[in-house]
């Protein structure tokens, strides 16, 4: 069963030189390798716009590399990521991308991407804009928050990016939370002598959130820009989304597993302060909201915000809940995950999890449809996924560089049998089996907003009975 974001149907695929190049009704040379997927389905290859591998923060680096943490994203079934630049301010974006590449290169096991964070803005910056979109980096980074990190970037120096960005069809992320606000937040629990984990939750409230991501509506709007909220976790500011495109205006918006699956009661239990993420995890009636935004198409993106930290590097922090090294692993159980609480539980149809998973993102970020779809010319990236298998998720059979997984002993039905990357086989049956240094970077080309608007196209689907859109099997 071939399954897409627009369909599902049953078919032989045929693969030559890296690419797609039938699907049914073709010979089959002598010499083929003939992989059965019968009873199994065909899916696109995941792409995971948002991980951090490497990552240093004040007191720890994130413990995934290029090379552990792209083997787990291959065993989980993902064939592309997009990592971060690391800019410094006084440093160009073109340096911080060379390092970064520097980095990855010869070393990744799955196709990889970046986009270009911007930390400061000025003339020197704004002017890189338009050659790195021209190189093949299409969107940018900014942070509404990390002010005592020197990270973030005010509303002038954001609207500035988003203005020159839209200029040259490039696309800018935000991490939309109000920094000064939590900040304050943050020192008025810890004069409280209030410092145990769920006080993280306590000290970014929704209103942190929502303000950032209205803010940053609103300045994409007068810059006329292209908008992407990375990481959005409440109900209030996805109805700020759905209420901009209920007006006519695009803004696209992700969200990751752990919103969807977990809530911020993880903080008050036993080693809750390694659920530390930020946004921290919120409440059930968000991740309900969450689901519903992602079927009536408002949440465009599921993306994992891989950042994963081992048991000990978390302690290391846990005398105080804004000391404690933020991000969580994800980028190999994504896909058993919201295969099995979306599709599975019956908040998503499948072709909508392909959508949010690999073709919208494909999409968004300049790589369809090389990427992100199974048709003749594709890459030949897909996952054989068996929807019947059960198993539970152990920290310690997985492939992450982490003793650590915010769903151990989840039980998922539905398995990544085998991945492949541009027809070559990368992991199978939960072995890795490519080879690092195999992934290359990709180009990507420009940001078309029009072929984006999943939220329109979803209204279209849903109100036709019997539409692809609703079709399984
Ligand atoms: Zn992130």
């Amino acid at each position: 069963m071939i399954v897409t974001a627009e369909k599902s149907y049953r078919a032989e695929i045929g693969i030559k030189d890296g690419r797609i190049a039938q699907i049914s009704g073709g010979q089959v040379s002598a010499a083929a390798q003939v992989l059965d997927a019968e009873g199994k389905w065909i899916l696109p290859g995941i792409i995971d716009v948002h991980t951090h591998m490497e990552l240093p923060m004040e007191l720890a680096t994130s413990c995934d590399d290029f090379t552990t943490g792209t083997r787990a994203a291959a065993c989980g079934g993902v064939t592309t990521i997009i990592d971060f630049s690391l800019h410094r301010k006084g440093t160009s974006l073109e340096a911080s991308l060379r390092d970064r590449r520097r980095a990855a290169d010869g070393r990744v096991a799955v196709d990889y991407g970046l986009h270009a964070e911007i930390v400061e803005v000025n003339e020197a910056i704004l002017d890189e804009i338009p050659r790195l979109v021209r190189d093949g980096v299409t969107s940018f980074k900014l942070y509404m928050a990390y002010r005592r990190d020197g990270r973030m970037v005010d509303d002038g120096g954001l609207y500035a990016v988003l203005k020159r960005t839209a200029e040259v069809s490039g696309l800018v992320m935000v991490h939309a939370e109000n920094g000064p606000l939590l900040e304050h937040l943050t020192e008025q629990l810890l004069m409280d002598g209030k410092v145990a984990p769920i006080f993280h939750a306590r000290s970014r409230p929704h209103q942190v959130e929502e303000e950032a991501v209205r803010r940053a509506i609103y300045l994409s709007r007068f810059a006329h820009g292209h908008l992407y909220i990375v990481h959005l976790t409440t109900s209030q500011a996805l109805s700020a989304v759905q209420e901009t495109h209920d007006g006519g205006f695009p803004v696209w918006a992700e969200t990751c597993p752990q919103y969807l699956l977990l809530d911020e009661t993880v903080y008050l239990g036993e080693g809750g302060g390694d659920f530390i993420a930020t946004p921290p995890l919120r409440s059930p009636k968000d991740r309900e909201a969450l689901w519903l935004g992602l079927a009536q198409g408002g949440i465009s993106v599921i993306s994992t915000d891989h950042c994963p930290f081992t048991k000990e590097q978390k302690r290391l922090g846990m005398e105080r809940f804004d000391r404690i090294p933020n991000g969580l692993p994800g980028v190999e159980t994504s896909l058993p995950l919201i295969y099995t609480h979306g599709v599975y539980q019956g908040h998503l149809t499948a072709n909508q999890l392909v959508a949010a998973m690999s073709a919208n993102p494909a999409k968004i970020f300049g790589l369809y449809p090389a990427k992100g779809a199974l048709e003749v010319g594709s890459d030949a990236d897909l996952v054989i996924f068996d929807p019947q298998v059960e198993f539970t998720i152990s920290a310690k059979a997985l492939h992450m560089n982490t003793d650590f997984s915010p769903y151990q002993g989840f039980t998922c039905r539905g398995a990544v049998q085998l991945t492949m990357l541009r027809g070559r086989i990368i992991a199978q049956n939960s072995q890795f089996c490519g080879s690092s240094g195999y992934g290359q970077f990709l180009h990507r080309r420009i940001f078309e907003p029009d072929n984006c608007q999943f939220w329109s196209t979803h209204e279209k689907a849903s109100s036709s009975a019997g539409g692809p859109a609703g079709q399984e099997d």
